[in-house]
């Protein structure tokens, strides 16, 4: 029964545009944040790869509309994914649609979407203090479905796979990234400067007329998002 609601939110939610979709135990975050529900759905969308191909000199039009559209996407699809689990008879909140923007004094949200990814062993988080995953990099946005289903849940990584690589580090004119790799309960203040990055990024998305507060550098630079831009373009090479 519970796998079926699975593969149907699955099923349903790649269909309408989602890239990947994870199911995560939560339990172990402070009830308050996951509003008392033990399971995170994660939905990523991948950003379009010939606009990451774009933004390797910086965030770029083409890119604040690609982050603007996967905004929307990911809303539509949260409001999917709670349609479904009420109607099998369970709650669900989706987080992106109700969560209060970023709070700018601590520039982090009370429940970070890369969370309830990683738990749903989606992908790991990378020096650069974005989630990382094997099929595209860090070139996703995410959105989170919590809920009380009692839906079969992934194994979470609680490991680092940066390994030697530091292509984020070396990158980012804001020095944000500190090299450090994350553990899980780090606080992110010990290997990333979010305020460092949050400075650069506005003043370079405003130099360039781009209303979003958007960088893209660290993404763009980082090999496993590359594989995945290396994939398409071979994928449209044999087309
Ligand atoms: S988004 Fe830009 S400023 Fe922020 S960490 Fe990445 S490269 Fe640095
Ligand atoms: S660029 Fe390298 S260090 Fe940075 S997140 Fe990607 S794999 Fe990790």
């Amino acid at each position: 029964m519970v796998e079926e609601l699975e593969k149907i939110l699955k099923d349903s939610l790649i269909d309408a545009g989602a890239s990947l979709v994870g199911f995560a135990d939560i339990r172990e975050l402070p009830s308050d944040v996951r509003r008392n529900l033990p399971v995170g759905i994660t939905i990523a969308c991948a950003l379009r790869p010939e606009i990451v191909m774009q933004i390797s000199d910086g965030p770029t039009k083409a890119y604040e509309a690609e982050y603007n559209r996967l905004n929307e996407l990911l809303n539509t699809l949260g409001a999917l994914g709670v349609s479904i689990l009420e109607n099998h008879g369970y709650r669900a909140v989706s987080l992106i649609s109700t969560q209060s923007k970023l709070n700018r004094d601590t520039l982090a949200t009370p429940l970070p979407q890369k969370t309830t990814a990683r738990l749903a062993g989606l992908g790991w988080v990378g020096k650069c203090a974005l989630l990382v995953t094997e099929e595209y990099g860090s070139a996703i946005r995410m959105n989170t479905v919590l809920t009380d289903a009692p839906l079969p849940v992934g194994t979470p990584i609680d490991e680092s796979r940066c390994e030697k690589c530091d292509a984020c580090v070396v990158i980012c004119p804001a020095v944000a990234a500190s090299g450090h790799d994350w553990k899980p309960g780090m606080d992110r203040a010990e290997f990333f400067d979010a305020f460092a990055c949050y400075e650069e990024a506005k003043s370079t998305s405003r130099s360039r007329n781009i209303d979003a507060t958007i960088c893209g550098l660290c993404i763009a630079a980082c090999p496993w998002t590359k594989k995945y831009i290396k994939r398409y373009n071979k994928k449209i090479k044999t087309d």
